[in-house]
């Protein structure tokens, strides 16, 4: 009888416990089930581990007063950070704030499920704020015309922050650059990591991709161009400033949120204990390189009068 009721207590705290976590829906697209593959977690440099998965990034940095997360991929990538977290030894509850690039579904779905998981305060520029809150982009994304809409489990309690904004938890630092132009409120986050004496600079650096949907104008859509009904500002020299603004940061060790764009993985494969791949004093320079070329492509192709995205718009893909 005791036993029984003891087993039907427990029973009943499990179900208790699965309905409060229930996972937030998760999202269908071409790219997702292999961007969500698991990836055992691993270490960066110092304090900084790479807890995501395969083709969407998630960072730890870790302290001894909390540690503090960087995006949450799509909600089924929620679970997966977690365990990561876990897997290396880290309490879920000890992360105190988790911090978002920008605010599309594929790095911002599952910050949802990972606040209610740790109770962290999420941070963001004030227009993925917005984003985050509402579940929705706003017509000044250039994705907003992505066919079908995908939106972000929605973020009740957001803090923002703006340029040049440090998020602390003990002695951990991290400072917000604005970098707008793949969204409008893209964030490039820096901090310090340290190996005994030698500390390094860190960058998770937000997507710089020019990707667009629909009509969609980086020089601007003026109320009678296109389908007429999204009036949107000429984005074009902001975002070669946030290219460059990236091109300039103090850099050691690059991570993009989408791993692939920074050879994440490969680095991780070819590190060894005298050397770490994740070190490149170029990694910068490299990656806005990459990204001005593919802005001034776009740039071109908007002034010939050549209707970006009209040709096909492969909506799923949101690097
Ligand atoms: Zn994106």
């Amino acid at each position: 009888m005791k036993i029984l009721a003891i087993a039907f207590l427990l029973m009943a705290s499990i179900a208790g416990n699965v309905s409060a976590q229930t996972p937030d829906t998760p999202v269908n697209c071409d790219s997702c089930e292999e961007w969500n593959q698991p990836v055992k977690p691993f270490n960066i440099f110092g304090n900084t581990w790479y807890v995501g998965v395969k083709g969407l990034s998630a960072v730890l940095v870790t302290g001894p007063k909390g540690h503090i997360l960087l995006d949450g991929g799509m909600p089924q990538s929620a679970p997966l950070i977690a365990a990561n977290i876990r897997a290396l030894g880290f309490r879920v509850e000890d992360v105190k704030f988790i911090l978002n690039s920008h605010a599309h579904w594929d790095h911002a779905g599952g910050i949802h499920a990972l606040q209610r998981a740790t109770g962290a305060v999420v941070v963001a520029s004030a227009s993925a704020a917005k984003v985050l809150q509402s579940g929705t982009n706003g017509v000044d994304d250039p994705q907003y015309q992505a066919t079908p809409v995908i939106n972000i489990a929605r973020v009740d309690k957001v803090k923002v922050i703006g340029e040049g904004d440090v998020v602390t938890a003990g002695p951990l630092g991290l400072t917000a650059h604005m970098t707008p132009g793949h969204t409008p409120g893209g964030t490039t986050w820096t901090w310090v990591s340290c190996e005994g004496s030698r500390c390094l600079n860190v960058v998770y650096a937000d997507s710089l991709n020019p990707y667009a949907s629909g009509d969609f104008r980086y020089t601007g859509n003026s109320s009678d161009q296109g389908n007429g009904k999204n009036k949107t500002a000429d984005i074009s020299v902001s975002f070669a400033a946030s290219i460059a603004r990236v091109a300039a940061l103090k850099c050691d060790i690059i991570i993009s949120v989408h791993p692939n764009m920074t050879d994440v993985m490969e680095k991780a494969a070819k590190r060894t204990a005298d050397s770490n791949p994740f070190i490149d004093a170029n990694g910068c320079r490299d990656y806005a390189k990459e990204a001005s070329d593919l802005l001034s492509k776009r740039l071109a192709m908007e002034r010939g009068e050549v209707i970006p995205g009209a040709a096909k718009d492969t909506a799923h893909h949101s690097h």
